[in-house]
């Protein structure tokens, strides 16, 4: 049950008060009039998820005002799991003490450039390989990924290093393919509100990684989440992976204060994108530092064996050897921050 409190004008006639409370009835809310000198507020509580929420009696003249009580996100909100969700992602655990290591290239490239990344970023302390198998690229000239050959290439690497796999799906055509071979699935920031694929990824019962919209507000990516979860799939992670704003000195805005706001607000693990948040090699190192200590759940680092030649933002890859010394610098700020790489 939800409350939402309509508020009348003041000096509204009686007759129009009680047109609102009977419109309020009728649309399955029981009224609670809170009756002023000169201005009555109504208290209507009722289901959201079965009847029409208020907010249309806004179109009423005599109404100044509705005011939603509860958050729009019911199962994402903090409140329906104060402790906090640990998901379990083909054995390795995402939240609660533990800080995860995501890591892998933008794009899977080739065998011999997923393997030599996988072995590395294993032995740096990564657990999970991420890798885009299908692209999201801004040019239809560019490259857009080996398809079911490179989810090919993730399994294999998987088999020989046991790292789990987070791989990218564009489209709810590819969820099935795509959910056969990964551990999670991500969703990318350009699709972050395609609510047709956030329902068929839901449904397919992996994990979802969530990526936020470059353009969304919190309240919109925990909304997002909150499709994964009503229909059905509990195994949501949120990643904050920067926002377009007028800065050009970054590629993205990194919204750290987006990361501390959706850990008070949900009970879903947060990890973050520093890779695509700030599109520069040479900042990673010190905003995973900034996200460790703002409580994050962990970290999605794209790493190349020859960023150079990278195939895909070349630009924002850490080489193996910088993966290395980044986690190794990273340890203490990770125990700091109450967690365990
Ligand atoms: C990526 O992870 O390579 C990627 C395309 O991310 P985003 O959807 O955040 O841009
Ligand atoms: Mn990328």
């Amino acid at each position: 049950m939800q409350t939402m409190i309509v508020v009348i004008r003041p000096h509204t006639p009686a007759e129009q008060v009680e047109e609102v409370i009977r419109e309020i009835a009728l649309l399955g809310y029981t009224p609670n009039p809170i009756r002023g000198d000169y201005q009555t507020v109504v208290a209507a509580v009722g289901d959201e998820t079965t009847h029409a929420n208020l907010e249309s009696l806004d179109a009423l003249p005599q109404v100044e005002r509705v005011i939603r009580v509860q958050k729009r996100y019911k199962m994402t909100s903090r409140e329906s799991r104060p402790q906090g969700t640990v998901i379990d992602a083909g054995g390795v655990s995402i939240g609660g003490h533990h800080f995860v290591l995501m890591a892998g290239p933008c794009s899977v490239e080739s065998e011999e450039q997923l393997l030599s990344t996988a072995r590395a970023v294993k032995a740096a302390g990564a657990s999970i390989l991420r890798g885009g198998a299908y692209k999201p690229r801004t040019s239809p000239y560019e490259f857009q990924g080996l398809g079911p050959e490179g989810l090919r290439l993730l399994v294999a690497a998987r088999q020989e290093t046991g790292l789990r796999i987070i791989t990218e799906v564009l489209s709810e055509r590819d969820v099935e393919t795509v959910a056969e071979s990964a551990d999670i699935l991500q969703i990318g920031a350009r699709n972050a509100q395609n609510f047709q694929l956030l329902i068929a990824c839901a449904k397919s019962g992996k994990p979802v990684l969530l990526k936020r919209g470059m353009s969304m507000r919190i309240e919109e990516w925990l909304l997002a989440a909150e499709y994964l979860l009503a229909h059905g799939n509990p195994n949501v992670i949120l990643c904050e992976r920067g926002i377009r704003t007028f800065e050009n000195y970054t590629r993205n805005t990194l919204d750290l204060a987006a990361v501390a706001i959706a850990k008070q607000e949900s009970h879903l693990p947060v990890i973050v994108d520093p890779s695509q948040g700030c599109g520069r090699a040479d900042l990673v190192k010190v905003l995973c530092r900034g996200a460790a200590a703002v409580g994050a759940d962990g970290l999605i680092i794209e790493v190349h064996p020859n960023p150079a030649e990278a195939l895909s933002d070349g630009q924002q890859q850490l080489d193996l050897r910088s993966f290395a010394d980044l986690v190794e610098g990273l340890r203490p700020f990770v125990s700091a921050a109450g967690r365990k790489l």
